[in-house]
Protein backbone atom coordinates (compact mmCIF):
# COMPACT_ATOMS: atom_id res chain seq x y z
CA UNK A 1 0.00 0.00 0.00
CA UNK A 2 2.91 2.50 1.03
CA UNK A 3 6.11 2.29 0.12
CA UNK A 4 9.28 4.55 0.86
CA UNK A 5 12.20 3.74 -1.70
CA UNK A 6 15.57 5.00 -0.66
CA UNK A 7 13.97 8.20 0.87
CA UNK A 8 16.51 10.81 2.44
CA UNK A 9 14.90 13.86 3.91
CA UNK A 10 16.77 17.19 4.42
CA UNK A 11 16.61 20.35 6.80
CA UNK A 12 19.31 22.63 5.22
CA UNK A 13 22.40 20.44 4.49
CA UNK A 14 21.22 17.84 7.65
CA UNK A 15 19.36 14.52 6.46
CA UNK A 16 17.22 13.93 9.36
CA UNK A 17 15.75 11.28 7.62
CA UNK A 18 18.69 9.21 5.48
CA UNK A 19 17.81 7.01 2.73
CA UNK A 20 15.06 4.23 4.10
CA UNK A 21 13.04 2.32 3.06
CA UNK A 22 9.55 0.66 4.42
CA UNK A 23 6.62 -0.99 3.35
CA UNK A 24 3.64 -1.26 4.50
CA UNK A 25 0.55 -3.48 3.55
CA UNK A 26 -2.63 -2.68 3.10
CA UNK A 27 -4.58 -3.98 6.84
CA UNK A 28 -1.16 -3.99 8.70
CA UNK A 29 -0.27 -1.68 11.57
CA UNK A 30 3.21 -1.31 11.17
CA UNK A 31 4.97 0.95 14.17
CA UNK A 32 8.39 3.46 13.45
CA UNK A 33 10.56 3.37 17.10
CA UNK A 34 13.64 5.28 18.01
CA UNK A 35 14.06 8.01 20.48
CA UNK A 36 13.44 11.23 20.35
CA UNK A 37 14.69 12.95 17.25
CA UNK A 38 15.46 9.93 15.39
CA UNK A 39 13.20 10.75 12.35
CA UNK A 40 10.35 9.38 12.98
CA UNK A 41 7.86 12.87 11.94
CA UNK A 42 10.10 13.52 9.86
CA UNK A 43 9.15 10.39 8.10
CA UNK A 44 5.22 11.35 8.57
CA UNK A 45 5.58 15.30 6.73
CA UNK A 46 7.74 13.72 3.86
CA UNK A 47 4.50 10.90 3.40
CA UNK A 48 1.61 13.41 3.71
CA UNK A 49 3.38 16.20 1.99
CA UNK A 50 4.18 18.56 4.18
CA UNK A 51 8.15 18.42 3.66
CA UNK A 52 9.59 17.63 0.22
CA UNK A 53 11.98 14.75 0.41
CA UNK A 54 15.88 15.69 -0.81
CA UNK A 55 16.11 12.50 -3.09
CA UNK A 56 13.97 8.65 -3.37
CA UNK A 57 10.56 7.73 -4.08
CA UNK A 58 7.22 7.66 -2.13
CA UNK A 59 3.91 5.73 -3.57
CA UNK A 60 0.83 5.05 -2.35
CA UNK A 61 -1.39 2.46 -4.25
CA UNK A 62 1.28 2.35 -6.87
CA UNK A 63 0.82 5.89 -7.40
CA UNK A 64 4.05 8.59 -6.72
CA UNK A 65 3.21 10.84 -4.13
CA UNK A 66 6.08 13.65 -5.40
CA UNK A 67 4.87 17.18 -6.15
CA UNK A 68 1.27 16.21 -4.92
CA UNK A 69 0.03 18.89 -2.05
CA UNK A 70 -1.24 17.73 1.15
CA UNK A 71 -4.79 18.41 0.27
CA UNK A 72 -4.40 15.62 -2.42
CA UNK A 73 -2.92 13.47 -0.13
CA UNK A 74 -5.59 13.84 2.46
CA UNK A 75 -7.98 12.99 -0.68
CA UNK A 76 -5.53 10.48 -1.62
CA UNK A 77 -6.69 8.58 1.71
CA UNK A 78 -3.46 9.41 3.68
CA UNK A 79 -4.45 10.93 6.64
CA UNK A 80 -2.36 12.20 9.99
CA UNK A 81 -2.68 12.70 13.24
CA UNK A 82 -0.44 15.01 14.64
CA UNK A 83 1.93 14.55 17.56
CA UNK A 84 0.33 17.72 19.46
CA UNK A 85 -3.42 16.66 18.50
CA UNK A 86 -4.02 20.70 17.08
CA UNK A 87 -7.45 20.73 17.94
CA UNK A 88 -9.59 24.14 18.24
CA UNK A 89 -10.12 24.33 22.30
CA UNK A 90 -12.88 26.58 21.89
CA UNK A 91 -14.98 24.61 19.81
CA UNK A 92 -17.14 21.32 20.71
CA UNK A 93 -15.76 18.18 20.86
CA UNK A 94 -18.54 17.88 18.01
CA UNK A 95 -17.75 20.34 15.79
CA UNK A 96 -13.90 18.76 16.32
CA UNK A 97 -14.40 15.98 14.77
CA UNK A 98 -16.96 17.41 11.67
CA UNK A 99 -14.04 19.64 10.87
CA UNK A 100 -12.61 15.68 10.02
CA UNK A 101 -15.28 15.23 7.48
CA UNK A 102 -15.01 18.72 5.29
CA UNK A 103 -11.51 17.41 4.20
CA UNK A 104 -13.48 15.34 2.01
CA UNK A 105 -17.20 16.26 0.54
CA UNK A 106 -19.25 13.65 2.26
CA UNK A 107 -23.10 13.30 2.05
CA UNK A 108 -24.77 14.72 5.25
CA UNK A 109 -25.82 11.23 6.17
CA UNK A 110 -22.28 9.76 5.55
CA UNK A 111 -20.86 12.45 8.00
CA UNK A 112 -23.76 11.02 10.84
CA UNK A 113 -22.72 7.67 10.31
CA UNK A 114 -18.78 8.19 10.92
CA UNK A 115 -19.48 10.49 13.90
CA UNK A 116 -21.90 7.39 15.18
CA UNK A 117 -18.49 5.34 14.77
CA UNK A 118 -16.28 7.65 16.38
CA UNK A 119 -18.99 7.46 19.28
CA UNK A 120 -18.86 3.95 19.41
CA UNK A 121 -14.87 3.79 19.24
CA UNK A 122 -14.80 6.29 22.24
CA UNK A 123 -18.22 6.49 24.16
CA UNK A 124 -16.75 9.13 26.31
CA UNK A 125 -16.62 11.89 23.42
CA UNK A 126 -20.37 11.11 23.01
CA UNK A 127 -21.17 12.34 26.57
CA UNK A 128 -18.79 15.36 25.84
CA UNK A 129 -19.85 16.07 22.36
CA UNK A 130 -21.02 19.90 24.02
CA UNK A 131 -18.06 20.41 25.91
CA UNK A 132 -15.29 22.71 24.57
CA UNK A 133 -12.24 20.42 23.45
CA UNK A 134 -10.02 22.28 25.60
CA UNK A 135 -11.82 21.66 28.37
CA UNK A 136 -10.95 17.85 28.34
CA UNK A 137 -8.23 16.07 29.54
CA UNK A 138 -5.28 14.98 27.32
CA UNK A 139 -5.92 11.67 26.80
CA UNK A 140 -9.76 12.53 26.28
CA UNK A 141 -7.95 15.42 23.67
CA UNK A 142 -5.92 12.72 21.85
CA UNK A 143 -9.13 10.60 21.22
CA UNK A 144 -10.95 14.07 19.75
CA UNK A 145 -7.65 14.06 17.69
CA UNK A 146 -8.38 10.22 16.45
CA UNK A 147 -11.77 10.84 15.69
CA UNK A 148 -11.25 14.02 13.54
CA UNK A 149 -8.80 11.72 11.60
CA UNK A 150 -11.55 9.17 10.77
CA UNK A 151 -14.18 11.50 10.08
CA UNK A 152 -11.99 11.65 6.96
CA UNK A 153 -12.55 8.05 6.68
CA UNK A 154 -8.77 7.55 5.74
CA UNK A 155 -7.05 4.34 4.51
CA UNK A 156 -4.12 4.99 5.43
CA UNK A 157 -3.56 6.69 9.08
CA UNK A 158 -0.52 8.71 10.31
CA UNK A 159 0.05 8.34 14.03
CA UNK A 160 2.34 10.45 15.72
CA UNK A 161 3.40 8.67 19.22
CA UNK A 162 -0.44 9.19 20.25
CA UNK A 163 0.63 7.99 23.59
CA UNK A 164 2.57 10.83 24.69
CA UNK A 165 1.80 12.88 27.70
CA UNK A 166 -0.87 10.30 28.93
CA UNK A 167 -0.95 8.31 31.82
CA UNK A 168 -0.29 4.06 32.02
CA UNK A 169 -3.31 2.98 32.33
CA UNK A 170 -5.16 5.78 29.89
CA UNK A 171 -2.21 4.45 27.69
CA UNK A 172 -2.89 1.18 27.15
CA UNK A 173 -6.67 1.97 26.61
CA UNK A 174 -5.40 4.29 23.44
CA UNK A 175 -3.52 1.12 22.12
CA UNK A 176 -6.40 -0.95 22.28
CA UNK A 177 -8.78 1.49 20.23
CA UNK A 178 -5.56 1.64 17.63
CA UNK A 179 -6.00 -1.84 17.35
CA UNK A 180 -9.89 -1.69 16.93
CA UNK A 181 -9.68 0.97 14.36
CA UNK A 182 -6.87 -0.86 12.38
CA UNK A 183 -9.35 -4.17 12.87
CA UNK A 184 -12.47 -2.13 11.28
CA UNK A 185 -10.57 -2.02 8.29
CA UNK A 186 -7.90 1.13 8.59
CA UNK A 187 -4.29 0.28 7.57
CA UNK A 188 -2.22 2.13 10.42
CA UNK A 189 1.65 3.87 10.44
CA UNK A 190 2.34 4.34 14.10
CA UNK A 191 5.21 6.26 15.28
CA UNK A 192 6.29 5.50 18.77
CA UNK A 193 8.99 5.99 21.80
CA UNK A 194 6.64 3.21 23.89
CA UNK A 195 8.14 0.29 22.03
CA UNK A 196 6.62 -2.21 24.21
CA UNK A 197 3.25 -1.05 24.12
CA UNK A 198 3.26 -0.30 20.55
CA UNK A 199 4.66 -3.49 19.13
CA UNK A 200 2.18 -5.28 21.49
CA UNK A 201 -0.64 -4.63 18.24
CA UNK A 202 1.90 -4.24 15.47
CA UNK A 203 2.72 -6.07 12.28
CA UNK A 204 6.07 -4.94 12.04
CA UNK A 205 8.40 -2.76 13.14
CA UNK A 206 11.28 -0.33 11.93
CA UNK A 207 13.38 1.03 14.32
CA UNK A 208 15.22 4.55 14.03
CA UNK A 209 18.60 5.99 14.80
CA UNK A 210 20.05 9.74 13.90
CA UNK A 211 17.68 9.45 10.89
CA UNK A 212 18.12 5.56 9.51
CA UNK A 213 16.81 2.52 9.83
CA UNK A 214 19.08 0.48 11.97
CA UNK A 215 16.89 -2.83 12.47
CA UNK A 216 13.79 -3.82 10.99
CA UNK A 217 11.19 -7.06 11.35
CA UNK A 218 8.07 -8.72 11.99
CA UNK A 219 6.57 -8.04 15.70
CA UNK A 220 8.19 -11.40 17.02
CA UNK A 221 11.63 -10.56 15.38
CA UNK A 222 11.91 -7.14 16.96
CA UNK A 223 10.30 -8.55 20.59
CA UNK A 224 13.14 -11.27 21.02
CA UNK A 225 16.19 -8.71 19.96
CA UNK A 226 14.98 -6.67 23.20
P1 LIG B 1 13.63 22.63 2.49
O1 LIG B 1 14.12 23.84 1.79
O2 LIG B 1 14.41 21.39 2.16
O3 LIG B 1 12.15 22.41 2.42
P2 LIG B 1 14.54 23.99 4.87
O4 LIG B 1 15.97 23.68 5.08
O5 LIG B 1 14.20 25.28 4.23
O6 LIG B 1 13.89 22.78 4.06
O7 LIG B 1 13.79 23.87 6.27
C1 LIG B 1 12.39 23.79 6.42
C2 LIG B 1 11.98 24.55 7.67
O8 LIG B 1 12.79 24.17 8.78
C3 LIG B 1 12.11 26.03 7.53
O9 LIG B 1 11.01 26.64 8.18
C4 LIG B 1 13.41 26.38 8.26
O10 LIG B 1 13.35 27.67 8.81
C5 LIG B 1 13.44 25.32 9.33
N1 LIG B 1 14.81 24.94 9.68
C6 LIG B 1 15.78 24.59 8.84
N2 LIG B 1 16.90 24.27 9.48
C7 LIG B 1 16.65 24.44 10.80
C8 LIG B 1 17.41 24.24 12.00
N3 LIG B 1 18.67 23.82 12.00
N4 LIG B 1 16.79 24.50 13.17
C9 LIG B 1 15.52 24.90 13.20
N5 LIG B 1 14.74 25.09 12.12
C10 LIG B 1 15.30 24.86 10.93
P1 LIG C 1 11.35 12.20 15.98
O1 LIG C 1 10.00 12.35 15.40
O2 LIG C 1 11.89 10.81 15.86
O3 LIG C 1 11.46 12.74 17.36
P2 LIG C 1 12.11 14.30 14.12
O4 LIG C 1 11.77 13.78 12.78
O5 LIG C 1 11.19 15.26 14.76
O6 LIG C 1 12.37 13.06 15.09
O7 LIG C 1 13.55 14.96 14.07
C1 LIG C 1 14.64 14.38 13.36
C2 LIG C 1 15.81 15.37 13.35
O8 LIG C 1 15.48 16.47 12.54
C3 LIG C 1 16.18 15.93 14.71
O9 LIG C 1 17.58 16.06 14.74
C4 LIG C 1 15.51 17.28 14.72
O10 LIG C 1 16.20 18.18 15.53
C5 LIG C 1 15.59 17.68 13.28
N1 LIG C 1 14.46 18.55 12.88
C6 LIG C 1 13.15 18.29 13.00
N2 LIG C 1 12.41 19.29 12.52
C7 LIG C 1 13.28 20.24 12.10
C8 LIG C 1 13.16 21.51 11.48
N3 LIG C 1 11.96 22.05 11.23
N4 LIG C 1 14.27 22.14 11.18
C9 LIG C 1 15.48 21.61 11.42
N5 LIG C 1 15.69 20.46 11.98
C10 LIG C 1 14.61 19.75 12.32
Amino acid sequence: MLKLNKVTVKYGNYAAVNNINIQVKQGEIVVLLGANGAGKSTVFHSISGLKKTASGEIEFEGVALKGKSPDKIVQAGIVQCAEDRKLFPRMTVYDNLIMGAYIHRKTKSRIKQTIKEVYELFPILYEKRHDMAGSLSGGQQQMVAIGRALMAKPKLMLLDEPSIGLAPLIVEQMFDSIQQINQEGTTILLAEQNANAALNIADKGYVFENGGVVVEGSKEELLSNE
